[in-house]
Protein backbone atom coordinates (compact mmCIF):
# COMPACT_ATOMS: atom_id res chain seq x y z
CA UNK A 1 0.00 0.00 0.00
CA UNK A 2 1.51 3.45 -0.98
CA UNK A 3 0.55 4.79 2.97
CA UNK A 4 3.59 3.28 4.05
CA UNK A 5 5.94 3.80 1.02
CA UNK A 6 9.20 5.21 2.37
CA UNK A 7 12.64 5.55 0.68
CA UNK A 8 15.29 4.57 3.42
CA UNK A 9 18.50 5.71 4.11
CA UNK A 10 19.96 1.64 3.40
CA UNK A 11 18.14 -1.15 2.71
CA UNK A 12 19.82 -4.64 3.96
CA UNK A 13 18.89 -8.19 2.48
CA UNK A 14 20.65 -10.99 4.41
CA UNK A 15 20.92 -14.05 2.75
CA UNK A 16 20.86 -15.87 5.78
CA UNK A 17 20.58 -15.70 9.56
CA UNK A 18 24.43 -15.37 10.00
CA UNK A 19 23.87 -11.55 7.99
CA UNK A 20 20.88 -11.09 9.94
CA UNK A 21 23.07 -11.37 13.05
CA UNK A 22 25.37 -9.14 12.00
CA UNK A 23 23.16 -6.46 10.73
CA UNK A 24 21.72 -6.84 14.53
CA UNK A 25 25.16 -6.00 15.81
CA UNK A 26 25.95 -3.43 13.57
CA UNK A 27 22.71 -1.75 14.42
CA UNK A 28 23.23 -2.01 18.13
CA UNK A 29 26.42 -0.52 18.00
CA UNK A 30 26.22 2.27 16.07
CA UNK A 31 22.46 3.15 17.49
CA UNK A 32 20.77 3.17 14.46
CA UNK A 33 17.13 3.03 13.54
CA UNK A 34 15.37 0.00 11.92
CA UNK A 35 12.37 -1.86 10.26
CA UNK A 36 11.76 -5.24 9.33
CA UNK A 37 10.11 -6.38 6.53
CA UNK A 38 9.26 -10.07 5.42
CA UNK A 39 5.98 -9.70 2.62
CA UNK A 40 5.29 -5.82 3.45
CA UNK A 41 1.72 -6.07 3.21
CA UNK A 42 1.59 -4.26 6.45
CA UNK A 43 -0.36 -0.82 5.39
CA UNK A 44 0.22 0.76 8.70
CA UNK A 45 3.03 3.85 8.22
CA UNK A 46 6.50 2.45 9.22
CA UNK A 47 5.75 -0.71 10.60
CA UNK A 48 7.79 -2.23 7.68
CA UNK A 49 9.42 0.59 6.37
CA UNK A 50 11.68 3.62 7.75
CA UNK A 51 12.92 6.83 6.10
CA UNK A 52 15.90 7.59 8.08
CA UNK A 53 17.63 4.10 9.24
CA UNK A 54 18.38 0.97 8.00
CA UNK A 55 15.06 -1.31 6.44
CA UNK A 56 15.97 -4.96 6.51
CA UNK A 57 14.55 -6.69 4.20
CA UNK A 58 14.33 -10.34 4.85
CA UNK A 59 12.50 -10.86 1.32
CA UNK A 60 16.11 -13.11 0.18
CA UNK A 61 15.10 -15.53 3.80
CA UNK A 62 12.28 -17.35 1.36
CA UNK A 63 14.08 -20.92 0.96
CA UNK A 64 11.13 -24.05 1.62
CA UNK A 65 11.34 -27.61 2.64
CA UNK A 66 10.22 -30.45 4.19
CA UNK A 67 10.97 -32.98 6.16
CA UNK A 68 11.24 -36.82 4.89
CA UNK A 69 8.17 -37.49 6.65
CA UNK A 70 6.09 -34.61 4.98
CA UNK A 71 4.88 -33.93 8.74
CA UNK A 72 7.40 -30.35 8.90
CA UNK A 73 7.63 -27.39 6.44
CA UNK A 74 9.93 -25.17 7.05
CA UNK A 75 10.15 -21.51 5.51
CA UNK A 76 11.74 -18.35 5.93
CA UNK A 77 10.15 -15.38 6.26
CA UNK A 78 10.66 -13.34 3.17
CA UNK A 79 8.23 -16.38 1.59
CA UNK A 80 5.03 -15.40 0.05
CA UNK A 81 1.85 -18.04 0.95
CA UNK A 82 1.14 -18.41 -2.80
CA UNK A 83 4.73 -20.11 -3.02
CA UNK A 84 4.29 -21.62 -0.16
CA UNK A 85 0.90 -23.74 -1.18
CA UNK A 86 2.14 -23.90 -4.82
CA UNK A 87 5.37 -25.81 -3.44
CA UNK A 88 3.58 -28.18 -0.81
CA UNK A 89 1.19 -29.16 -3.48
CA UNK A 90 3.89 -31.69 -4.83
CA UNK A 91 3.52 -33.39 -1.45
CA UNK A 92 -0.07 -33.52 -1.13
CA UNK A 93 -0.42 -31.25 2.22
CA UNK A 94 -1.07 -28.06 3.07
CA UNK A 95 0.12 -25.81 5.97
CA UNK A 96 -2.12 -23.10 8.09
CA UNK A 97 -1.18 -20.04 6.83
CA UNK A 98 -2.92 -16.62 4.61
CA UNK A 99 -6.10 -16.83 2.48
CA UNK A 100 -4.16 -13.99 -0.33
CA UNK A 101 -1.13 -15.61 -2.21
CA UNK A 102 1.06 -12.18 -2.19
CA UNK A 103 1.34 -11.83 1.99
CA UNK A 104 4.48 -12.93 3.80
CA UNK A 105 5.30 -15.18 5.80
CA UNK A 106 6.73 -13.23 8.41
CA UNK A 107 4.26 -11.14 9.54
CA UNK A 108 1.53 -13.18 9.73
CA UNK A 109 2.75 -15.82 11.53
CA UNK A 110 3.99 -13.25 14.12
CA UNK A 111 0.20 -11.57 14.19
CA UNK A 112 -1.50 -14.88 14.82
CA UNK A 113 -2.75 -15.52 11.21
CA UNK A 114 -6.32 -16.87 10.02
CA UNK A 115 -6.41 -19.41 7.24
CA UNK A 116 -9.13 -21.18 5.25
CA UNK A 117 -8.64 -24.20 7.68
CA UNK A 118 -8.10 -22.56 10.40
CA UNK A 119 -11.21 -23.50 12.04
CA UNK A 120 -10.34 -27.33 12.13
CA UNK A 121 -6.88 -26.60 12.83
CA UNK A 122 -5.68 -23.25 14.61
CA UNK A 123 -4.09 -19.98 13.57
CA UNK A 124 -0.66 -20.39 11.90
CA UNK A 125 1.21 -19.33 14.78
CA UNK A 126 -0.64 -21.85 17.02
CA UNK A 127 0.58 -24.56 13.98
CA UNK A 128 4.80 -23.67 14.82
CA UNK A 129 6.44 -25.78 16.38
CA UNK A 130 10.15 -24.06 16.18
CA UNK A 131 11.34 -20.79 15.56
CA UNK A 132 15.05 -19.54 14.45
CA UNK A 133 15.35 -15.84 15.85
CA UNK A 134 17.98 -13.13 15.89
CA UNK A 135 18.38 -11.62 18.97
CA UNK A 136 19.10 -7.61 19.83
CA UNK A 137 22.76 -8.59 20.36
CA UNK A 138 23.29 -11.00 16.95
CA UNK A 139 22.49 -14.31 18.57
CA UNK A 140 20.41 -16.85 17.11
CA UNK A 141 18.40 -18.84 18.93
CA UNK A 142 15.97 -21.56 18.95
CA UNK A 143 12.51 -21.34 20.71
CA UNK A 144 10.40 -24.17 20.84
CA UNK A 145 8.88 -25.98 23.60
CA UNK A 146 11.88 -27.56 24.65
CA UNK A 147 14.30 -24.22 24.40
CA UNK A 148 13.49 -20.81 25.30
CA UNK A 149 9.67 -21.83 25.87
CA UNK A 150 8.97 -18.35 26.93
CA UNK A 151 9.87 -16.91 23.62
CA UNK A 152 8.04 -19.60 21.99
CA UNK A 153 4.83 -18.34 23.61
CA UNK A 154 5.73 -14.60 23.10
CA UNK A 155 6.13 -15.51 19.57
CA UNK A 156 2.44 -16.77 18.83
CA UNK A 157 0.38 -13.44 18.47
CA UNK A 158 3.21 -10.63 20.51
CA UNK A 159 4.42 -9.39 17.04
CA UNK A 160 7.59 -7.85 16.43
CA UNK A 161 8.59 -7.20 19.92
CA UNK A 162 11.42 -9.99 20.96
CA UNK A 163 14.25 -10.75 17.55
CA UNK A 164 13.49 -11.33 13.92
CA UNK A 165 12.36 -14.64 13.03
CA UNK A 166 14.81 -16.06 10.15
CA UNK A 167 13.12 -19.80 9.76
CA UNK A 168 9.79 -20.62 10.89
CA UNK A 169 9.48 -24.52 10.94
CA UNK A 170 5.59 -25.71 10.68
CA UNK A 171 3.35 -28.64 10.99
CA UNK A 172 1.70 -29.92 7.69
CA UNK A 173 -1.78 -30.44 7.60
CA UNK A 174 -3.04 -33.44 5.45
CA UNK A 175 -5.87 -31.18 2.95
CA UNK A 176 -5.31 -31.14 -0.41
CA UNK A 177 -8.84 -32.21 -2.54
CA UNK A 178 -11.37 -29.67 -1.21
CA UNK A 179 -14.75 -28.39 -2.21
CA UNK A 180 -15.45 -24.77 -2.91
CA UNK A 181 -18.00 -22.17 -4.01
CA UNK A 182 -17.69 -18.30 -5.12
CA UNK A 183 -21.74 -16.44 -5.22
CA UNK A 184 -22.93 -12.77 -5.16
CA UNK A 185 -25.60 -11.67 -3.58
CA UNK A 186 -27.30 -8.72 -3.84
CA UNK A 187 -27.38 -6.25 -0.95
CA UNK A 188 -31.07 -6.62 -0.79
CA UNK A 189 -30.42 -10.35 0.30
CA UNK A 190 -27.86 -8.69 3.31
CA UNK A 191 -30.44 -9.22 6.30
CA UNK A 192 -31.02 -13.14 4.89
CA UNK A 193 -27.12 -13.58 4.43
CA UNK A 194 -26.42 -11.83 8.16
CA UNK A 195 -29.16 -14.50 9.53
CA UNK A 196 -27.34 -17.29 7.67
CA UNK A 197 -24.10 -16.67 8.43
CA UNK A 198 -24.60 -16.47 12.17
CA UNK A 199 -26.16 -19.78 11.95
CA UNK A 200 -23.56 -21.37 9.93
CA UNK A 201 -21.11 -19.98 13.07
CA UNK A 202 -23.40 -21.48 15.56
CA UNK A 203 -23.23 -25.62 13.57
CA UNK A 204 -20.57 -27.77 14.94
CA UNK A 205 -18.54 -28.50 11.45
CA UNK A 206 -15.09 -26.85 11.48
CA UNK A 207 -14.04 -27.90 8.70
CA UNK A 208 -16.06 -25.67 6.23
CA UNK A 209 -14.70 -21.25 6.30
CA UNK A 210 -17.24 -19.07 4.94
CA UNK A 211 -15.73 -15.38 3.89
CA UNK A 212 -18.66 -13.31 3.33
CA UNK A 213 -17.09 -9.64 1.98
CA UNK A 214 -20.07 -7.08 1.57
CA UNK A 215 -19.57 -3.47 -0.66
CA UNK A 216 -21.58 -1.45 -1.72
CA UNK A 217 -22.99 -2.80 -4.80
CA UNK A 218 -23.02 -6.60 -4.15
CA UNK A 219 -22.31 -9.30 -1.05
CA UNK A 220 -20.00 -11.85 -2.35
CA UNK A 221 -19.98 -14.92 0.26
CA UNK A 222 -16.99 -17.87 -0.03
CA UNK A 223 -17.86 -21.57 0.61
CA UNK A 224 -14.79 -23.48 1.10
CA UNK A 225 -14.63 -26.98 2.73
CA UNK A 226 -11.39 -28.95 3.50
CA UNK A 227 -12.88 -32.26 2.29
CA UNK A 228 -14.07 -33.24 -1.34
CA UNK A 229 -17.85 -32.94 -0.24
CA UNK A 230 -20.03 -31.06 -2.55
CA UNK A 231 -22.65 -28.59 -0.28
CA UNK A 232 -21.78 -29.81 2.57
CA UNK A 233 -24.18 -29.09 5.64
CA UNK A 234 -21.80 -26.72 7.13
CA UNK A 235 -23.24 -24.17 4.82
CA UNK A 236 -27.48 -25.66 4.86
CA UNK A 237 -28.48 -22.10 6.03
CA UNK A 238 -26.88 -20.59 2.61
CA UNK A 239 -28.69 -22.90 0.22
CA UNK A 240 -32.05 -21.42 0.06
CA UNK A 241 -31.00 -18.45 -0.37
CA UNK A 242 -30.44 -17.61 -4.33
CA UNK A 243 -27.21 -15.43 -5.76
CA UNK A 244 -27.61 -13.06 -8.94
CA UNK A 245 -24.59 -14.31 -9.85
CA UNK A 246 -22.01 -17.63 -9.88
CA UNK A 247 -18.57 -16.58 -9.61
CA UNK A 248 -16.94 -19.62 -9.39
CA UNK A 249 -19.70 -22.71 -9.76
CA UNK A 250 -19.63 -26.18 -7.40
CA UNK A 251 -15.66 -27.15 -7.81
CA UNK A 252 -14.16 -30.19 -6.37
CA UNK A 253 -10.83 -28.96 -6.45
CA UNK A 254 -7.52 -28.15 -4.67
CA UNK A 255 -5.81 -26.18 -2.38
CA UNK A 256 -3.13 -25.13 -4.99
CA UNK A 257 -5.95 -23.82 -7.60
CA UNK A 258 -7.89 -22.32 -4.50
CA UNK A 259 -4.78 -20.20 -3.90
CA UNK A 260 -4.42 -19.28 -7.45
CA UNK A 261 -8.43 -18.04 -7.76
CA UNK A 262 -7.48 -16.38 -4.24
CA UNK A 263 -4.58 -14.14 -5.73
CA UNK A 264 -7.27 -13.36 -8.55
CA UNK A 265 -9.88 -12.14 -6.88
CA UNK A 266 -8.76 -9.81 -4.23
CA UNK A 267 -6.91 -7.62 -6.29
CA UNK A 268 -7.60 -3.80 -5.87
CA UNK A 269 -6.54 -1.62 -8.60
CA UNK A 270 -6.73 1.61 -5.76
CA UNK A 271 -3.28 1.90 -4.19
CA UNK A 272 -3.89 3.07 -0.74
CA UNK A 273 -5.08 0.47 1.78
CA UNK A 274 -6.21 -0.14 5.59
CA UNK A 275 -7.45 -2.16 7.58
CA UNK A 276 -9.04 -2.20 11.00
CA UNK A 277 -10.41 -4.72 13.29
CA UNK A 278 -13.01 -5.26 16.26
CA UNK A 279 -14.27 -8.58 18.18
CA UNK A 280 -17.73 -9.38 19.10
CA UNK A 281 -20.04 -12.06 20.28
CA UNK A 282 -21.86 -14.06 17.40
CA UNK A 283 -25.40 -12.09 16.84
CA UNK A 284 -27.54 -11.69 13.74
CA UNK A 285 -29.19 -8.19 15.14
CA UNK A 286 -25.75 -6.53 15.55
CA UNK A 287 -24.60 -7.60 12.04
CA UNK A 288 -27.18 -5.98 10.35
CA UNK A 289 -27.30 -2.62 12.39
CA UNK A 290 -23.95 -2.10 12.46
CA UNK A 291 -23.98 -2.85 8.30
CA UNK A 292 -26.73 -0.34 8.05
CA UNK A 293 -24.09 2.68 9.86
CA UNK A 294 -21.04 0.77 7.95
CA UNK A 295 -23.76 1.36 4.60
CA UNK A 296 -24.02 5.22 5.59
CA UNK A 297 -20.58 6.18 5.65
CA UNK A 298 -19.00 3.86 3.07
CA UNK A 299 -21.51 5.37 0.57
CA UNK A 300 -20.75 9.53 2.10
CA UNK A 301 -17.17 8.61 1.72
CA UNK A 302 -17.17 6.84 -1.89
CA UNK A 303 -19.46 10.18 -2.79
CA UNK A 304 -16.87 12.25 -1.48
CA UNK A 305 -13.21 10.61 -2.88
CA UNK A 306 -14.16 7.39 -4.65
CA UNK A 307 -13.31 5.29 -1.69
CA UNK A 308 -13.94 1.49 -1.58
CA UNK A 309 -15.01 0.34 2.12
CA UNK A 310 -15.63 -3.50 2.65
CA UNK A 311 -17.40 -5.17 5.16
CA UNK A 312 -15.76 -8.46 6.30
CA UNK A 313 -16.92 -11.36 8.75
CA UNK A 314 -14.67 -13.56 9.69
CA UNK A 315 -16.12 -16.82 11.93
CA UNK A 316 -13.21 -17.54 14.61
CA UNK A 317 -14.71 -21.01 16.16
CA UNK A 318 -14.19 -22.18 19.56
CA UNK A 319 -12.12 -24.66 17.97
CA UNK A 320 -9.71 -22.16 17.42
CA UNK A 321 -8.60 -21.05 20.85
CA UNK A 322 -8.93 -24.90 21.89
CA UNK A 323 -6.16 -26.13 19.35
CA UNK A 324 -4.29 -22.95 20.60
CA UNK A 325 -4.54 -23.67 24.27
CA UNK A 326 -3.76 -27.70 23.40
CA UNK A 327 -0.30 -26.35 21.93
CA UNK A 328 1.26 -24.60 24.57
CA UNK A 329 -0.83 -21.28 24.37
CA UNK A 330 -0.44 -17.97 22.70
CA UNK A 331 -0.18 -14.56 23.72
CA UNK A 332 -3.97 -13.84 22.67
CA UNK A 333 -4.99 -15.19 26.53
CA UNK A 334 -8.69 -16.03 24.51
CA UNK A 335 -12.20 -16.77 25.89
CA UNK A 336 -12.33 -20.39 24.77
CA UNK A 337 -16.20 -19.40 22.83
CA UNK A 338 -16.75 -18.44 19.46
CA UNK A 339 -16.19 -15.47 18.42
CA UNK A 340 -17.21 -12.70 15.24
CA UNK A 341 -13.47 -11.11 14.20
CA UNK A 342 -14.80 -8.26 12.01
CA UNK A 343 -12.53 -6.21 9.62
CA UNK A 344 -12.87 -3.32 7.52
CA UNK A 345 -10.61 -2.94 4.27
CA UNK A 346 -10.64 0.57 2.80
CA UNK A 347 -8.94 1.44 -0.98
CA UNK A 348 -8.57 4.61 -2.27
CA UNK A 349 -6.62 6.73 -4.38
CA UNK A 350 -5.56 10.04 -3.21
CA UNK A 351 -3.06 11.16 0.19
CA UNK A 352 -5.17 13.89 0.42
CA UNK A 353 -8.17 12.04 1.17
CA UNK A 354 -6.26 9.95 3.92
CA UNK A 355 -8.17 11.91 6.90
CA UNK A 356 -11.91 11.73 5.34
CA UNK A 357 -11.14 8.25 4.26
CA UNK A 358 -9.53 6.71 7.70
CA UNK A 359 -12.30 8.70 9.78
CA UNK A 360 -15.01 6.71 7.76
CA UNK A 361 -13.48 3.37 8.79
CA UNK A 362 -12.80 4.84 12.68
CA UNK A 363 -16.52 5.45 12.94
CA UNK A 364 -17.59 2.39 11.55
CA UNK A 365 -15.19 0.14 14.03
CA UNK A 366 -16.35 2.73 16.82
CA UNK A 367 -20.15 2.18 16.16
CA UNK A 368 -19.46 -1.61 16.25
CA UNK A 369 -17.49 -1.38 19.52
CA UNK A 370 -20.40 0.80 20.67
CA UNK A 371 -23.22 -1.11 19.88
CA UNK A 372 -21.81 -4.58 20.83
CA UNK A 373 -20.99 -3.40 24.29
CA UNK A 374 -24.25 -1.83 24.76
CA UNK A 375 -25.72 -5.62 24.07
CA UNK A 376 -23.69 -7.53 25.80
CA UNK A 377 -21.69 -8.70 23.11
CA UNK A 378 -18.30 -6.99 23.00
CA UNK A 379 -15.08 -8.94 23.29
CA UNK A 380 -11.96 -6.56 23.87
CA UNK A 381 -10.16 -8.43 21.49
CA UNK A 382 -8.05 -6.49 18.45
CA UNK A 383 -7.02 -9.01 16.15
CA UNK A 384 -3.15 -7.66 15.47
CA UNK A 385 -2.77 -8.46 11.39
CA UNK A 386 -6.26 -6.95 11.04
CA UNK A 387 -5.29 -3.61 13.36
CA UNK A 388 -4.80 -0.29 12.03
CA UNK A 389 -2.33 2.72 12.79
CA UNK A 390 -3.69 4.03 15.88
CA UNK A 391 -5.09 0.52 17.28
CA UNK A 392 -3.28 -0.47 19.98
CA UNK A 393 -3.68 -4.68 19.55
CA UNK A 394 -1.19 -5.66 22.47
CA UNK A 395 -3.29 -3.66 24.90
CA UNK A 396 -6.39 -5.84 24.42
CA UNK A 397 -4.78 -9.12 25.29
CA UNK A 398 -5.20 -10.48 29.59
CA UNK A 399 -3.04 -8.04 31.73
CA UNK A 400 -1.53 -11.35 33.05
CA UNK A 401 -0.16 -12.43 29.14
CA UNK A 402 1.00 -8.28 28.57
CA UNK A 403 2.97 -8.33 31.99
CA UNK A 404 4.40 -12.12 30.53
CA UNK A 405 5.20 -10.36 27.36
CA UNK A 406 7.18 -7.45 28.88
CA UNK A 407 9.21 -10.23 30.86
CA UNK A 408 10.13 -12.21 27.74
CA UNK A 409 11.10 -8.96 25.79
CA UNK A 410 13.40 -7.86 28.65
CA UNK A 411 14.63 -11.05 29.25
CA UNK A 412 15.79 -11.46 25.34
CA UNK A 413 16.30 -7.72 24.53
CA UNK A 414 17.34 -6.44 28.10
CA UNK A 415 18.34 -3.20 26.45
CA UNK A 416 15.15 -2.89 24.52
CA UNK A 417 16.60 -2.52 20.87
CA UNK A 418 13.69 -3.66 19.32
CA UNK A 419 11.57 -0.91 21.52
CA UNK A 420 13.70 1.73 21.17
CA UNK A 421 15.40 1.41 17.45
CA UNK A 422 12.48 0.02 15.67
CA UNK A 423 10.55 2.47 13.93
CA UNK A 424 7.21 1.11 14.26
CA UNK A 425 4.94 -1.62 14.41
CA UNK A 426 2.75 -3.07 17.56
CA UNK A 427 5.48 -2.62 20.54
CA UNK A 428 4.93 -2.79 23.67
CA UNK A 429 6.52 0.17 24.41
CA UNK A 430 3.60 1.82 23.25
CA UNK A 431 1.09 0.23 25.48
CA UNK A 432 0.11 1.39 29.09
CA UNK A 433 -1.59 -0.68 31.06
C1 LIG B 1 -4.40 -8.47 0.91
C2 LIG B 1 -4.22 -8.92 2.34
C3 LIG B 1 -4.68 -10.18 2.72
C4 LIG B 1 -4.50 -10.63 4.04
N1 LIG B 1 -4.95 -11.87 4.39
C5 LIG B 1 -4.76 -12.32 5.66
C6 LIG B 1 -5.18 -13.63 6.05
O1 LIG B 1 -5.70 -14.40 5.27
N2 LIG B 1 -4.99 -14.00 7.34
C7 LIG B 1 -4.40 -13.17 8.27
O2 LIG B 1 -4.25 -13.57 9.41
N3 LIG B 1 -3.99 -11.94 7.91
C8 LIG B 1 -4.15 -11.50 6.64
N4 LIG B 1 -3.72 -10.24 6.29
C9 LIG B 1 -3.04 -9.41 7.29
C10 LIG B 1 -1.56 -9.81 7.32
O3 LIG B 1 -1.41 -10.96 8.12
C11 LIG B 1 -0.68 -8.69 7.91
O4 LIG B 1 -0.75 -7.57 7.06
C12 LIG B 1 0.77 -9.16 8.07
O5 LIG B 1 1.47 -8.18 8.80
C13 LIG B 1 1.41 -9.39 6.74
O6 LIG B 1 2.66 -10.03 6.86
P1 LIG B 1 3.90 -9.50 5.99
O7 LIG B 1 5.07 -10.34 6.29
O8 LIG B 1 3.48 -9.35 4.57
O9 LIG B 1 4.02 -8.06 6.64
P2 LIG B 1 5.18 -7.00 6.89
O10 LIG B 1 4.56 -5.69 6.53
O11 LIG B 1 6.46 -7.35 6.25
O12 LIG B 1 5.37 -7.09 8.48
C14 LIG B 1 4.33 -6.80 9.41
C15 LIG B 1 4.94 -6.59 10.80
O13 LIG B 1 5.65 -7.75 11.22
C16 LIG B 1 7.04 -7.45 11.44
N5 LIG B 1 7.82 -8.57 10.91
C17 LIG B 1 7.68 -9.11 9.68
N6 LIG B 1 8.51 -10.15 9.54
C18 LIG B 1 9.20 -10.26 10.69
C19 LIG B 1 10.21 -11.16 11.15
N7 LIG B 1 10.64 -12.15 10.37
N8 LIG B 1 10.72 -10.99 12.39
C20 LIG B 1 10.26 -9.99 13.19
N9 LIG B 1 9.30 -9.10 12.81
C21 LIG B 1 8.77 -9.24 11.58
C22 LIG B 1 7.29 -6.16 10.68
O14 LIG B 1 8.37 -5.43 11.23
C23 LIG B 1 5.95 -5.44 10.85
O15 LIG B 1 5.87 -4.84 12.12
C24 LIG B 1 -3.87 -9.78 4.99
C25 LIG B 1 -3.40 -8.52 4.60
C26 LIG B 1 -3.57 -8.09 3.29
C27 LIG B 1 -3.06 -6.73 2.91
Amino acid sequence: SQTCWSTPNCVARPKDSSQVSLLMKMICYLQTPFAVRSGGHSPNPGSSSIESGILIDLSQLDSMSISEDRKIFTVGPGARWGKVYEYLDAYDVTVIGGRIPHVGVGGLLLGGGISYWSGEFGLAADNAVDFEVVLADGTVVHANTQQNSDLFWALKGGGPNFGIVTKFELRTIPVKNIWYELNAYSIDQASELFDAFAAYQKQPDTKGTLALITSLTSITVGFIYSQPVERPEAFAAFYNITPVATLVPSTMGTVQILNMLSGGITNSPLPRHDYRGVSSKIDAGLYKDVYETWKEKATAVNAATGANMTFVLQHIPKNIVDIGNVNGGNAFGLESISQQWWTTLIDWEDPKDDEVVRGAAIATTEKWAELSAARDLKIPFIYMNDASRDQNPLATYPAANLEKLKAVAAEYDPHGVFQSLQNGGFLLFHVNK
